[in-house]
């Protein structure tokens, strides 16, 4: 069975980290998830001082953008890996509102890609990878030779970012995550460098209407297809 490196793609809470997670696992391969990196340079640009208002400071980020070490610490007991910066564990901090509200345009900075890309692209030489996030089938790995790309409509996505927040204990009004979610979806797939774009080599799966092992089940087929080819 050859390795393989897998993209998925998506919209925000489209529950594509979820299935990627359990893929990497079932598989052994390694899972990386690209919007905790962006969600990491976040919570540094607002813990930094960077961030006044809502409007960032683009020069002084990219200054620093060479101080700020991303890894992941290999999966705890509850399943999820967690990601660090400059060593620490934030993988809460960097699931809050303060960080979703700030991340799109933190994303959408050129040398902030450029830095991640670069970063991602490393951590996939090996192959043997699963990554998700909004442009790892057309930017980070266009030559990746499973390709996914999930969508469901912005409802059902708030409804499971709801659901997720209350099991952490953070009490959110619906309609500010689905503000949140909309937002976010416009910045990811407006902006000028990578754009959210389903790759033209890519299999779509829109979930709102199927559970998670229905999920699984046709995302290991198509893994399975794919390694066996
Ligand atoms: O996947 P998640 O919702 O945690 O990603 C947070 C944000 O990071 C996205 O809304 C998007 O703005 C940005 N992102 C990105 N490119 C990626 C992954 C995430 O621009 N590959």
């Amino acid at each position: 069975m050859r390795r393989i490196t897998v993209a998925i793609d998506g919209y925000s809470s489209s529950g594509k980290s979820t299935m990627a997670r359990e893929l990497a696992r079932r598989v052994g391969y390694v899972y990386v998830d690209s919007g905790a990196m962006y969600r990491a340079v976040t919570l540094y640009a607002l813990e930094h001082g960077l961030i006044h208002n809502n409007t960032i400071d683009r020069e002084g980020l990219i200054k620093l953008l060479d101080n700020i070490r991303i890894n992941f610490a290999p999966a705890g007991e509850d399943g999820t890996q967690h990601t660090l910066l400059n060593g620490r564990d934030v993988e809460r901090e960097i699931r809050d509102m303060q960080v979703s509200s700030m991340v799109s345009p933190i994303a959408e900075i050129k040398e902030v890609r450029e830095h991640l890309v670069r970063l991602q692209q490393e951590l996939g030489k090996e192959k043997g990878i699963i990554m998700d996030g909004r442009d790892i089938g057309t930017t980070v790995f266009p030559d990746a030779e499973m390709k996914v790309f999930v969508d469901a409509s912005a409802d059902v996505r708030a409804h499971r970012r709801q659901k997720e927040m209350e099991v952490r204990g953070e009490k959110v009004k619906y309609e500010d995550i689905l503000e949140n979610i909309k937002n976010r979806d416009h910045i990811d797939s407006t902006r000028a460098i990578s754009p959210l774009r389903k790759a033209q080599d890519a299999h779509v799966l829109n979930n709102d209407n199927l559970d998670h092992t229905q999920q699984m089940e046709w995302l290991i087929n198509l893994f399975n297809v794919i390694t066996h080819e």
